[in-house]
């Protein structure tokens, strides 16, 4: 399977430079994943370990491949200093529980510890059973370290010797170019993407690079302020946008309707307006709502729905209504590309979960290429059930990374995987 985008992925590093096969066997593969999972404030357990299992397929592809497998990865905030919360240890038991091996994580991401656990780390032999013997090295946070944030070449370099082969499969870290991510795949030649990040490239290169029309993106979510630069990059791409969630409201806002307590950004009110003319001079169709759900604040019990141009007093819209769904549902049945980012409505509360719900249904429905993007809009999407969530080509893990890519930018992680001559460098 190849990338869209010239990148080596584990399986051609596994063939090697001379096509032998068995090229990862007894190399130290460092494997750069997103373990950043969400821990339960008071017990400091795990409370959702997608991330670590969406890695797993690489890691046992490279352990299965005789590697020594060096795994990495950054958890929380910790300011740049050891913080024993935010230690990786709890990731690595859960680690070991999955893949039913031993995983070892060193106090430390670089220096004498990681290098002592790597050297003695126990690789199994090619086509052999994984269970049991081979081990895994699970490196400490790496964000103990202020160097990290820093994209810091001394860093990179104390990373760099632990390790012969650079894998990246933490696709919501790439657009960050931090060191794990950036200095150091650019220090190694044998560098590639694992599978997370191979599945990744592939569905969202399909929104970039001559996606299906019509194209239509449904935007929805809290802030525009977060959102303008993809907004103002799918402006030129889409052939249809529709706008829910408290986004809507600033548009609304700045069509002149009193959206009364609703949040909504008075400062980018002219942006707003700038973007609907704009869409006109494009000939793009920008739905917004119509009717909307309203409540009398984030925590209401009770709601109604109401035309935009009648919000009553002392109320804050907090979901699309029934027509507005339908439109965009209509929309999105004649889609060829659908890209969906921000959920359109307080869908956390029960009686303003239903325009997130139906669209996301909607989307399931249609028949054209539908990528969901964002954390919120992901967690809707699976909160909308398993059968909904199948019927998506794609849910990226990548909150800011799958925005920034789907503008077009290119992210830092990417580009230092990228097979790059010396010429290239010069240019
Ligand atoms: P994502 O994480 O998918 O990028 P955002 O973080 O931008 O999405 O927005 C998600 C949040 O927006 C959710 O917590 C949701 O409750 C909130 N939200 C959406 N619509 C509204 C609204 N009309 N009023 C208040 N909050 C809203
Ligand atoms: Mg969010």
């Amino acid at each position: 399977m190849n990338t869209p985008t010239n990148i080596a992925t584990i399986e051609t590093l596994q063939s090697g430079p001379l096509e032998e096969g068995g090229w990862l066997a007894n190399k130290r593969v460092f494997i750069r994943v997103d373990f950043n999972v969400p821990l339960d404030k008071s017990s400091g357990a795990i409370t959702d370990d997608s991330r670590i299992q969406a890695a797993l397929p690489t890691i046992e592809f490279a352990i299965k491949a005789g590697a020594k497998v060096i795994v990495a990865s950054h958890l929380g905030r910790p300011k740049g200093k050891r913080d024993d919360k935010l230690s990786l240890e709890v990731c690595g038991a859960r680690l070991a529980e999955l893949t039913g091996l031993e995983v070892h994580v060193p106090e430390d991401c670089i220096g004498d510890a990681p290098k002592k656990v790597i050297h003695d780390l126990r690789v199994a032999s090619p086509g052999s059973q994984i269970r049991g013997g081979p081990q895994i090295c699970l490196l400490e946070n790496l964000r103990f370290h202020p160097e990290e944030k820093q994209d810091d070449e001394a860093f990179a370099r104390s990373l760099g010797v632990l390790c012969d082969v650079y894998v990246n499969d933490a696709f919501g870290a790439m657009h960050r170019a931090h060191t794990s991510v950036h200095a150091l795949p650019m220090l190694k030649a044998d560098r590639g993407a694992g599978f997370l990040v191979q599945k990744e490239l592939q569905a969202l290169s399909k929104l970039v690079e001559a996606p299906g029309k019509p194209y239509l993106a449904v935007l929805g979510g809290v802030k525009v302020t977060d959102k303008i630069e993809v907004i103002e990059a799918l402006f030129g791409r889409c052939d249809t946008i529709c706008i829910g969630g408290a986004m809507a409201n600033t548009f609304l806002a700045a069509q002149g309707h009193d959206m009364q307590k609703s949040l909504v950004e008075e400062d980018k009110l002219a942006l707003a307006r700038t973007l609907i003319d704009k869409a006109r001079d494009a000939g793009v169709d920008l739905l917004l709502p119509t009717d909307v759900v309203v409540g009398e604040g984030l925590e209401a019990t009770s709601a109604q729905t109401v035309g935009v141009a009648a919000v009553p007093t002392g109320t804050m819209a907090l979901d699309i209504g029934p027509a507005t769904i339908e439109r965009f549902a209509k929309a999105l049945s004649g889609a060829k590309t659908v890209f969906w980012n921000g959920p359109m409505g307080l869908f956390e509360s029960e009686p303003f979960a239903r325009g997130t719900v139906e669209v996301a249904l909607a989307m399931g429905k249609a028949s054209g290429f539908t990528v969901v993007g964002g954390g919120d809009s992901a967690a809707a999407v699976r909160q909308a059930g398993s059968e909904v969530a199948a019927a998506f080509d794609h849910i990226s893990t990548g909150g800011g990374a799958s925005l920034q890519f789907v503008e077009g930018k290119r992210l830092p992680g990417i580009e230092a995987l990228r097979h790059r001559t010396l010429d290239d460098d010069r240019r």
